[in-house]
C-alpha cells in the first residue's frame, strides 16, 4: 500500500511536467484573448452542490462521486466537475450584481469514481470555461470557437465540432413525450440503464452507448423536431455566428444533455486517433442552472476538456512536445579549494535570473561534466583555484564543445549574450 498509489491516481514526474505547462499554459493565453479570468475554485464542496448543480439521476452523482463526512459531520464531495462551484462563487460572491457577462475559467483536478481506463482517471484534470449573464448567441459561438482554438493551437488536427440544441423547458416536454412514444413498444428490449431513463429522463435515451439502444433509437424523434420558435431562432443564429467566426461545425440531432436547466446550444469535440471514446470536451448552455442553485433566473453556457485525453489525442497523432525547461549553466568544481568561490558564482549566476545547478554528490570533474551533459545545461562553468586567483573562469559551451576564458566580471553577460 505504501508504494502504490489509489487506482485511478497517476503522478506527474518532473520530466513529464513540461507536457501539463505546455496545455495550461496554452489555454490561460487563449482565455485570455477572449476575455476570459481565471477562477481558482475549493478541490471539495458541499455535497448537496453537486446533487443540485449535476441533478442526483445523473451516473456522476448515483455513482461516481467521492463523497465523505468530515469531522464536524458535514456531507463533503471531492468536485466530479467545475461548473457547480463557479454557478455557487458566482453567487457567494455577488458576481450577478456587477457588469455582466462574468467570463471566467478554471483548470485543476477533478475526481470521479470511475472504471480507469485509457484516458481516464479517478483524478483527472480539466480546464474549463463558464460565462453567466448573457443570452447573446454570439457568445455560445465564441465559447465554441475558443475551444476549438485551442485544440487548434495545441496543433491537434482531425478535429468536429457537434452542434445541437436541446431546447428549453416549454418544448423539452414535447420532445420528452415524443420519445416516449417511440421507444414504448421496445421498453423491454432497452438496456437497465435506459429502461429507468425512459421514466426519468427520457433525452438520455439518446446518447446510450449501448449498441442495442442505438439501433433501437434509428429513427427516434430529435431535439430539433420539437424545437419552440424561440429555440429555433436562438440555435439558427448561433449557426450564424459560428459560420461569421469561420468555425465548422456539424449538427448532430443525437446529441443530448438530459437535465433540465440545460437549454438551447448543447456541444461535443471529436477528435480522431484515441479509439472508440473520441470525444475530448463538450459543454452547452444551462440558462436555468444559476436558479437551481439557489440564485436569480441567469443565463449561463460553458465547456469542460480533459486534459489527460488531450494529451492521449497528441500523443496518437505523433505531434511532438515543446522542449522541457532547460538548466542554463552547471557550475563544475575543478578542484576542492575552488568549490566555496563556485557556491558563490552559483548564486550569482541564480540571482541575475539564469538556471543554475552544481554537483552535490563530490563527484570528479569529468563526472561532474557527464552531469551537465545529462542535465542538458546550455553551459558548463568550470571553476578552478588557478583561474580563480586569476579573476576568470572556463566556460564550455555544451552544444557545440566550444571554450572560453572569461573574466568573472563578464560572465553573466557572456552567457546571457550567447543564449539570445
Ligand atoms: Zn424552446
Ligand atoms: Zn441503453
Amino acid at each position: 500500500m505504501l508504494t502504490n498509489r489509489p487506482r485511478g491516481t497517476s503522478d506527474i514526474l518532473p520530466a513529464d511536467i513540461h507536457k501539463w505547462y505546455y496545455l495550461e499554459d496554452t489555454f490561460r493565453q487563449v482565455c485570455h484573448q477572449y476575455g476570459y479570468g481565471e477562477i481558482r475554485l475549493p478541490i471539495f464542496e458541499h455535497t448537496e452542490l453537486f446533487v443540485r448543480g449535476m441533478g442526483d439521476t445523473t451516473d456522476v452523482v448515483e455513482k461516481e462521486m467521492y463523497t465523505f463526512n468530515d469531522r464536524g459531520g458535514r456531507s463533503i464531495t471531492l468536485r466530479p466537475e467545475g461548473t457547480a462551484g463557479a454557478v455557487r462563487a458566482y453567487l457567494e460572491n455577488n458576481l450577478y450584481a456587477g457588469p455582466q457577462p462574468v467570463k471566467m475559467y478554471y483548470l485543476g483536478p477533478m475526481f470521479r469514481y470511475d472504471r480507469p481506463q485509457a484516458g481516464r482517471y479517478r483524478q483527472f484534470h480539466q480546464v474549463g470555461i463558464e460565462a453567466f449573464g448573457s443570452h447573446d448567441p454570439g457568445l455560445d459561438a465564441e465559447i465554441m470557437a475558443l475551444a476549438m482554438d485551442y485544440y487548434t493551437r495545441l496543433g491537434l488536427s482531425g478535429l468536429c465540432l457537434q452542434v445541437n440544441s436541446v431546447g428549453c423547458p416549454q418544448c423539452r416536454p414535447v420532445l420528452r413525450q415524443r420519445l416516449q412514444e417511440f421507444f414504448a413498444p421496445h421498453r423491454e428490449e432497452l438496456c437497465p440503464d435506459c429502461q429507468s431513463r425512459y421514466h426519468r429522463n427520457p433525452l438520455r435515451l439518446l446518447d446510450c452507448k449501448n449498441e442495442k439502444c442505438q439501433s433501437l433509437g434509428q429513427g427516434a424523434p430529435s431535439a430539433l423536431d420539437c424545437l419552440c420558435p424561440e429555440c429555433a431562432a436562438h440555435f439558427a443564429a448561433v449557426r450564424h455566428q459560428l459560420d461569421l467566426l469561420g468555425v465548422s461545425y456539424q449538427v448532430n440531432p443525437r446529441l443530448v444533455r438530459g437535465l433540465d436547466y440545460y437549454t438551447h446550444t448543447a456541444f461535443e469535440i471529436l477528435v480522431g486517433g484515441i479509439g472508440a471514446q473520441s470525444a475530448i470536451g463538450g459543454g452547452g448552455r444551462y440558462n436555468g442552472l444559476v436558479e437551481v442553485c439557489g440564485g436569480p433566473p441567469t443565463p449561463g453556457i460553458g465547456f469542460a476538456l480533459g486534459l489527460e485525453r488531450i494529451i492521449l489525442a497528441r500523443e496518437s497523432q505523433g505531434l511532438p512536445w515543446p522542449r522541457a525547461r532547460q538548466m542554463d549553466v552547471y557550475v563544475a568544481v575543478a578542484d576542492a579549494a575552488a568549490a566555496d568561490r563556485a557556491v558563490r558564482l552559483l548564486t550569482e549566476l541564480r540571482s541575475a535570473g539564469l538556471a543554475a545547478e552544481r554537483d552535490y554528490l563530490g563527484r570528479s570533474l569529468k563526472a561532474q561534466m557527464k552531469q551537465a551533459g545529462r542535465l542538458e545545461a546550455a553551459f558548463t562553468v568550470i571553476a578552478g583555484s588557478q583561474e580563480l586567483e586569476q579573476g576568470r573562469v572556463a566556460v564550455k559551451e555544451m552544444s557545440t564543445g566550444e571554450q572560453h576564458t572569461v573574466p568573472l566580471e563578464q560572465l553573466v553577460d557572456f552567457l546571457q549574450g550567447r543564449m539570445r
